[in-house]
């Protein structure tokens, strides 16, 4: 545990480094010049962006699965690319589906692809309207009617609804039918996973990118060092900014939101290319895993770990999160939890000298960018007004 002495005369402590905590500590030390104290209960810092390179290949492995960063905003893009170069890397996304493999999301070569069919651009959305039609759904009840409404039965039994199964470990018919508001079916040959103007990876990785967040003078970090263990250490009228689960920080007094959990399992093959691509998708329920991540396709322009004549793979096993020990991914959005979320978010805004944000302080699942969006918001509306206050 922290020495008490490290917390005294603290004005600024922020609980996790992942991208929230890191974007917010690098704000105060920089533009407000005080010295911040971030506490990581995890053995580095990162948070779920965390990626360390495999000992024996070189190849960069992306802790919690795969992390393309991407963005419409040309502010996150400017703060970020402040601390790393990126590459002109573009995601495709495949989908395995019997023995055949798909691009996704549903393109015009998938659709033409599992069809059977040449159709042109300008006749795909006739076909899929057609198709959808046909199935005579007006007001669709839950998540396979409101799919099936969009794209027609042979493409949502295909690609959606045993995928969908094994990623929520439900029945896609128990499913609301507001988990998805739209599918998008793309009517040319575009394969590009984001429509983002700024896409790319950290050129030397996503830790060298954390490490250069954290390296003001300003900013110390302790690892291993759980907030619920030294909260009573850390001064009154010091800023606690917390990106930890809103849930477990009142007690769960109300309740636990829930989450949807993954387990990830590494293989190392002795062979240069095991898939081709970064991701690829399975849809078949046969498979147990909804997707193989192969890193080093991340980073063609590493000659010596892509060239490498092993490759380590992890396959990704959606689970439900039945313990605490297990980590959050996705949070579950039903009314229930948004309820409880609410109570929860309510109590917070009476809580003095708490700012909360990032992904578990929100219960929302963000992307990297929106986190940073976020966080350099919080901090200018919630944490740079107090300076002058
Ligand atoms: C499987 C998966 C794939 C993803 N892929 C992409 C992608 O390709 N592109 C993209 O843009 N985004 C992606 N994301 C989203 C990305 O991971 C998030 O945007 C980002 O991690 C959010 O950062 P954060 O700081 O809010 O949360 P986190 O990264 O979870 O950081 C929170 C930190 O707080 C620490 N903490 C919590 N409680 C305590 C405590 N009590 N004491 C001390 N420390 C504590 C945690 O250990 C953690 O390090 C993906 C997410 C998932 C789940």
């Amino acid at each position: 545990m922290l020495p008490e002495k490290q917390f005294l005369n603290r004005k600024y402590v922020v609980v996790g480094s992942g991208l929230f905590g890191s974007v917010i500590a690098e704000r105060i030390a920089k533009v407000l010049n005080q010295k911040v104290l971030v506490i990581e209960q995890r053995p580095h810092v990162g948070g779920n962006c965390h990626s360390f390179l495999e000992p024996e290949t070189q190849i960069e492995i992306h802790t919690h699965g795969t992390h393309i960063f991407h963005t419409k905003n040309p502010r996150v893009w400017n703060y970020i690319t402040g601390f790393s170069s990126f590459t002109n890397y573009q995601h495709k996304v495949l989908t395995q589906h019997g023995n055949r493999v798909y691009f996704m999301p549903i393109s015009l070569a998938t659709i033409n692809s599992f069809y059977g069919l040449n159709l042109k651009p300008y006749e795909v959305e006739a076909f899929i309207r057609k198709e959808s039609a046909s199935a005579n759904i007006s007001e669709p009840r839950n998540l396979e009617e409101k799919a099936i409404s969009m794209v027609g039965q042979p493409l949502y039994k295909a690609f959606i609804r045993e995928y969908t199964t094994k990623q929520w470990g439900m029945d896609p018919k128990l499913l609301p039918a507001d988990i998805i508001t739209r599918l998008p079916v793309r009517m040319n040959y575009n394969a590009n996973y984001f429509n983002d103007l700024y896409q790319g990876m950290p050129v030397d990785g996503y830790f060298k990118l954390f490490e250069r967040l954290l390296s003001h003078p300003n900013i110390s970090v302790e690892l291993n060092c759980n907030y619920f263990s030294v909260r009573e250490l850390i001064p009154k009228d010091c800023l606690v900014v917390y990106t930890g689960p809103i849930d477990q920080f009142f007690d769960y007094c109300h309740g636990m939101l829930e989450w949807r959990s993954l387990r990830f399992e590494t293989e190392i093959k002795p062979v240069q290319d095991f898939q081709g691509t970064s991701v690829m998708n399975y849809a078949d329920s046969e498979v147990p895993y909804t997707r193989i991540h192969e890193f080093k396709h991340l980073h063609p322009e590493r000659d010596k770990p892509f060239s490498f004549p092993k490759t380590v793979l992890y396959k990704e096993y959606p689970t439900a999160r039945l313990d605490l020990a297990q980590e959050r991914y996705y949070p579950v959005n039903t009314a229930k939890n948004q309820a409880l979320f609410l109570k929860y978010k309510d109590q917070s805004s009476h809580s003095n000298g708490i700012v909360m944000g990032g992904r578990l302080g929100d219960y929302r699942y963000l992307d990297m960018d929106q986190t940073i969006a976020s966080a350099l918001e919080t901090f200018e509306t919630k944490i740079l007004p107090r300076k002058s206050a």
